[in-house]
């Protein structure tokens, strides 16, 4: 019950260099794109061996797809681990090390053992297979150009034996098969780099999005003079709690308290002086909460507290310890330090917050009427009860 309550008024999340959290972005992507190309990895080597096999080392070519296969599962098991742990934020970065190493093994199984299976007699199977392997290196410009070096390495690795091997080996058509291959290299250095830019500036706008995001919610639901939520932000943080309490047949009580005599501080001081008295009171407000308790800046030099699962009388000594503190603890301004006081309106019920939040009001204005610096307890509310499927939301 606790943390449900608290959850509800935490700091944003830690913030991170931009730099990192793009890094972690990019992490995220492959790995959720790199699932299928590990099928497709394993469906394009069992067509290679099928179309190399007349012309191939059977042996050799059986060794390679328990390779490919191989390492195939070590990508798929490294996934499913991911997916069950879906880690966040910079828990992500973790998982890079793993992700390149097991990537590097399925490269190097298709790069030098394609080159190795190669049947190195027939020219139309040696340029089957570097069709093949430059197909391959197609799919891995698309699916790993979120980090450059590693798309390019990928390409390198696939392509270079078999291609490196047909130019020195297999006469002129080897040699032009493999410039071939060369030019399609050049273009794709030049499509990783175009791709590359594009997904960076695409995952830093949606990070300085986000990270705006965040900054206009916090501003929206922090009130800057008191330092304590906004109404509006208390209001929609208390519905939570209010209803588990309703459901639960647990009481929930309110305090509304409003600075006495602050026109005076005002007029005296100045409205800076008034303002940092506002400052001072939401400050020891916040001090003397519960960390499930909610409160709020309501307007003005009036304050909400929501004290959850918490019964009149309890509420009341809660807003007797605040209002000594408050008498206590004088504002420090500038000048000199003034002594304040605030009244109390104390209120517990089961019915929607907004009415016992009137309530509370009521029992306030008893206290400003009774001479001020005091707690009022308001008069009892409706009969309790718990929260019906069909009750309007509080
Ligand atoms: P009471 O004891 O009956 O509450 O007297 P009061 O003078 O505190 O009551 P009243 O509500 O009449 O006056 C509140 C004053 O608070 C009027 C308004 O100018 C001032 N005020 C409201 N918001 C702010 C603010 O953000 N900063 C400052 N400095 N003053 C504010
Ligand atoms: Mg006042
Ligand atoms: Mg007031």
């Amino acid at each position: 019950m606790a943390a449900l309550i608290h959850n509800a008024q935490q700091a944003p999340v830690a913030q991170h260099g931009t730099r990192e959290r793009v890094r972690a972005d990019r992490l995220q992507l492959l790995y959720w794109q790199s699932f299928p190309a590990v099928f497709m990895s394993v469906a394009v080597a069992t067509l290679l061996a099928l179309l190399v096999w007349p012309a191939a080392d059977h042996h050799a070519v059986a060794i390679w797809m328990a390779f490919i296969v191989a390492t195939s599962l070590a990508r798929l098991a490294l996934f499913a681990a991911y997916r069950l742990k879906a880690p966040e934020g910079m828990g992500l970065l973790a998982w890079e090390r793993p992700y390149f190493v097991t990537l590097m093994a399925s490269t190097l199984a298709w790069g030098l053992g394609s080159a190795w299976i190669m049947p190195k007699d027939s020219f139309l199977h040696e340029a089957i297979t570097l069709v093949i392997l430059v197909g391959m290196a197609g799919g891995a410009l698309s699916v790993y150009s979120a980090i450059r070096w590693l798309a390019i390495a990928t390409i390198a690795v696939v392509l270079l034996p078999a291609t490196l091997w047909m130019m020195t080996h297999a006469g002129r058509p080897g040699l032009y098969l493999g410039l071939a291959v060369a030019l399609f290299c050049l273009s794709a250095l030049r499509a990783t780099r175009v791709l590359s830019q594009a997904m960076q500036r695409n995952f830093e706008m949606t990070y300085e999005l986000r990270q705006a995001k965040e900054e206009a919610e916090r501003l929206a639901s922090t009130d800057v003079l008191s330092g304590l939520p906004t109404r509006r932000a208390f209001l929609d943080e208390a519905k939570a709690p209010v209803h588990y309490c309703r459901r639960n047949i647990l009481p929930v009580s309110v305090i509304v308290l409003d600075l006495d005599h602050f026109k005076q501080i005002n007029d005296t001081h100045g409205h800076v002086g008034g303002d940092i008295a506002i400052h001072h009171a939401g400050q020891l407000i916040r001090s003397s909460l519960r960390r499930s308790d909610l409160c709020c800046r309501w307007g003005g030099e009036e304050f909400v507290i929501l004290l959850p699962d918490t019964p009149l009388e309890e509420a009341a000594g809660v807003a007797e310890k605040l209002r000594r503190a408050i008498a206590a603890f004088p504002v420090p301004l500038p000048e000199a330090d003034i002594a304040i006081t605030a009244s109390f309106g104390v209120a517990e019920g089961p019915e929607p917050l907004d009415r016992l939040i009137d309530r509370a009001d009521a029992a306030l204005y008893r206290a400003k009427r009774e001479g001020r610096n005091r707690v009022v307890r308001a008069e009892a509310g409706p009969a309790s009860g718990p929260v019906r499927e069909g009750d309007p939301p509080s």
